[in-house]
């Protein structure tokens, strides 16, 4: 049951997470921003840094395939 991060809805496509995540771990898809989970550390800054709240900490209990 890893952890790992989600973009909602809610983003405003504002781009900070994706210019600031350590790790390059952000990506835009289908115009869509996705969090590449093998390379995300989880590290919280995108979290702190989204102006909507659009990223959020799921586990994988919680996720369909
Ligand atoms: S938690 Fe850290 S490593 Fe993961 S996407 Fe956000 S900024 Fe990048
Ligand atoms: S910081 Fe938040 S609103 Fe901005 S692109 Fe990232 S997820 Fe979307």
């Amino acid at each position: 049951m890893e952890p790992k991060l989600e973009i909602n809805t809610r983003c405003i496509n504002c781009d900070l997470c994706r210019v600031a995540c350590p790790e390059d771990s952000i990506l835009i898809t289908d115009q869509q921003y996705v969090i590449e989970t093998w390379s995300c550390t989880i590290c919280g800054l995108c979290i702190e840094l989204c102006p909507s709240e659009a990223i959020q900490i799921v586990s994988d209990s919680l996720i369909k395939d």
